[in-house]
């Protein structure tokens, strides 16, 4: 007789294959490899659509599932929240309820945050500090030039701010500045300014984006217990978008793998396009030697997309000459190629791509499945026109985001303030919104007080409110607006804080002040205000709400319904979608003027990065698409197809021609007729031609313009009322003020208010 216990002798005499869980069921051998090695270091390497991020999935759920490791052992650093949200699901599926939250799932800032919070007091900062937002960073820098004396024209706070981000990005303290650094501002006072910033924020207790890694950083270093408890308590870390870290966070992970060891890292060289925020790929070139005894894997089968677009993204990005190089490969279908448009400006493009999603929704196909991706974010107003006017459900992932408004940056700047009273930065965002009659210079005043006797604005205000230091209606609004304050702090023990939010919104006069307003964006801001009491109210308190609202990046927003998804390149990263259109390749915009004119080689291969991004989202179709005019910033330019376009393999990308110019790249010498009025004057047969015509075309300025709206309007009476929406090709849309026969009045949403004859625009 045996004497082995019944389940182990069922687990004996099983074969291998059949113990397998389920998860490792539909992984190849490497993916397998990657999950099972779950000791010591281990990078992952591989291409984009190769299961980088599956791997990391799985292997969570395989340390939880075979109890390696409790949810709370484990650290796991994603990009976006809305990543982790995904991974968290994710794992949720494969292990059900043992997930138990997994508190340690989310970006680097979040999961520095929550660090600091325990430890604020060792950086000097109480637990409850404010996280402040660019435009609160930047009202601080500004208020420290003005301090100083410093020429704010020839030293713009803008310019600082960025050179901040950058020491931070490097984990720099003041102190850590060398002798160059200095001189990169104001003629030396580089070192003091940023010192003096940093004393500001202590003194607010405030933190900047930056500061959280820095902060956890210089905590680990100074209090080796505290280290150590992490330690102990990160039994294993997972890194997705590895590529993209940048030196502060890197040193962070090594910091904390110091620990355990268990570091699994998963990225891809190609794919690096943070490098203008101070990201360095060479940290994943460098992880074998960091970290000795590493298990490399590569990931050579893409899942994802079909040959064509793969062979589309491969081809384009060797041309880059700083990379590892991969192989990548598929077994799907070929599918069809990269297709490429030329149309004649952006508004024939947003045409262009919203009916392609019409027919794609025609053929069966889901908006959701559908994505557009631009290069910078003023490109998108476009096609939100064009979306709008048909009713084509979309939402703007990393657009003008919400919480960046101004309204719902006033109404958290009245929640920070009756949180915490010494938030300087909210006083003086809303002591006088609404005009409460407290003008300029009272505040300056308070703000010069409060800064000599080192105390919060709001006491300062208090004492010298019972002073004759102000007078008149100022004092007498100070006082009643002071009294609101301490009414609302009190209230806010007794109420639900959506409730107080909706409250004090109304008690100050901020809603009224929005219903007053005659502007054409006052209902909406209305119903943002209304929606920011919504989301408020999912939240159990107001801080974890703040919390909430100073992380969310602006790559994250909930998910909701059958809508096409329209994002930065940046923000799509780590995502797919089965038609992709890549709009605007044109020189100037992708690549970018600012990686033209700066940065050299380095910029320009890290913007074909972002191209290879682009098309490696694609699961089935993908499109890209250039301009011959383009409306930049309120001017129109003739712009050059980007050189990404030329750089395409022929094999794998072709022009069509209906909608547009079909001579575009190498390979793409067919023409088809042109099949309206402008192409008549572009028929020429080369690629050549093309562009020649182009630049001859931004030489007939007023023609182009006569040109254009003669072409369209010829035959129609141009008789125009007050109100009536249109278009100029100089100063872009707008409305009608004033129709005086030839002569219009018309207020141009960009250009302001400029007469123009009426020829000169057409109905929209
Ligand atoms: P990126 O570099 O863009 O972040 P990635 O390497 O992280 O990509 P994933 O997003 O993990 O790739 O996977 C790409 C797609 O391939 C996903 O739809 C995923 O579900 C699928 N996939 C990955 N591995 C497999 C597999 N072994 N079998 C079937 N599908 C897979
Ligand atoms: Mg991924």
């Amino acid at each position: 007789m045996s004497s082995i216990p019944l389940s182990q002798q069922a687990s004996a005499s099983a074969p291998a294959d059949l113990r397998q869980p389920r998860y490792l069921e539909g992984l190849n051998p490497e993916q397998r490899a990657a999950v099972e090695a779950t000791e010591g270091p281990v990078l992952v390497l591989a291409g984009a659509g190769t299961g980088k991020t599956r791997v990391l999935t799985t292997r969570l759920a395989h340390i939880l599932a075979t109890g390696r490791a409790r949810p709370f052992e484990i650290l796991s650093v994603t990009f976006t929240n809305k990543a982790a949200r995904e991974m968290k699901h994710r794992v949720g599926q494969i292990i059900g309820e043992a997930v138990e939250g997994l508190p340690w799932l989310g970006t680097f800032h979040s999961i520095a945050a929550q660090i600091l919070r325990r430890h604020a007091e060792l950086v000097d900062l109480k637990s409850s500090f404010t996280i402040l937002d660019t435009d609160d960073q930047l009202r601080l820098i500004k208020q420290i030039l003005q301090a100083e004396g410093i020429d704010e024209k020839r030293w713009t706070p803008r310019h600082f701010g960025s050179l901040l981000d950058g020491w931070k990005n490097r984990g720099l303290t003041p102190d850590m500045l060398g002798e160059e650094d200095k001189w990169t501002f104001a003629d030396g006072r580089a070192k003091d300014l940023y010192a003096l910033y940093q004393q500001r924020l202590q003194v607010l207790n405030a933190c900047d984006f930056g500061d959280l890694l820095m902060h956890n950083l210089t905590i680990f270093k100074n209090n080796p217990d505290v280290l150590a408890l992490y330690h102990r308590r990160f039994r294993y870390l997972l890194v997705d978008e590895y590529q993209d870290t940048n030196v502060c966070q890197y040193l962070w992970l090594r910091l904390l793998a110091r620990g355990s060891g268990n570091l699994c890292c998963v990225g891809d060289d190609d794919q690096s396009i943070y490098g203008w925020r101070g990201a360095e790929v060479d940290n994943i070139l460098r992880f074998e030697k960091d970290f000795p005894g590493a298990t490399v894997i590569r990931l050579e089968r893409n899942y994802r997309s079909t040959a064509h677009i793969l062979g589309a993204a491969s081809g384009l990005i060797t041309a880059n000459r700083s990379r590892l190089g991969k192989t990548l490969w598929t077994e799907d279908d070929p599918g069809e190629k990269v297709q490429v448009r030329g149309l004649w400006d952006g508004e024939a493009e947003a045409r262009f791509v919203a009916d392609e999603i019409e027919s794609w929704t025609r053929a069966g196909g889901e908006h959701a499945g559908c994505a557009v991706l631009v290069r910078a974010s003023w490109q998108m107003r476009a096609f939100e026109d064009r979306f709008i006017m048909l009713g084509l459900p979309y939402k703007v992932i990393g657009g003008p985001r919400f919480f960046e408004r101004a309204e719902i940056r006033d109404a958290h700047a009245y929640m920070r303030l009756v949180r915490a009273p010494e938030d300087d930065l909210a006083f003086e965002r809303i002591i006088n919104t609404p005009k409460r009659g407290i003008g300029e210079t009272t505040v300056q005043k308070i703000a010069a007080a409060a800064r000599s006797a080192r105390m919060p604005m709001t006491e300062m205000a208090r004492a010298m409110a019972g002073t004759d230091e102000i007078r008149g209606k100022a004092r007498t609004a100070l006082g009643v607006f002071l009294r609101d304050l301490d009414r609302w702090r009190d209230q806010a023990e007794a109420m639900r804080h959506d409730e107080l939010a909706e409250l004090i919104l109304d008690e100050s006069g901020y809603t009224a002040m929005w219903r007053e307003d005659k502007s054409p964006q006052a209902a909406g801001r209305l119903d943002n205000l209304k929606e920011l009491v919504r989301s408020m109210g999912q939240f159990d308190t107001l801080e974890a709400y703040l919390e909430h609202v100073s992380l969310v990046s602006d790559l994250d927003r909930e998910e909701s319904g059958d809508e096409v998804s329209l994002m930065t390149l940046h923000a799509a990263k780590g995502l797919e979608f089965p038609l992709v259109f890549l709009p605007g390749w044109e020189e100037t915009v992708f690549p970018s003027q600012r990686s033209l004119d700066e940065g050299g080689t380095a910029s320009l291969e890290e913007e074909r990065r972002l191209a290879y991004v682009g098309i490696t989202r694609a699961r089935e179709r993908a499109m890209i698409s250039f301009t011959a005019n383009r409306m930049i910033f309120g001017r129109w330019q003739s712009v050059l197809p980007s050189r990404f376009i030329d750089e395409l393999p022929a094999d794998h990308a072709e022009a069509k021609s209906e909608t547009g110019y079909s001579n575009a790249g190498p390979g793409f010498e067919g023409v088809s007729e042109p099949t309206d009025a402008f192409r008549s004057s572009y028929d020429s047969p080369g690629w050549k031609r093309f562009k020649a015509a182009q630049s001859s075309a931004a030489r007939r300025d007023p023609g182009v313009i006569e040109g254009k709206a003669t072409l369209i309007d010829s035959g129609k009476p141009s008789r125009w009322n007050r109100g009536d929406r249109v278009f100029h090709m100089k100063f872009g849309y707008g409305t009608v003020k004033l129709a005086d026969g030839e002569k219009l009045t018309v207020a141009f949403d960009k250009a302001g208010e400029k007469k123009v004859v009426a020829s000169f625009v057409e109905g929209v």
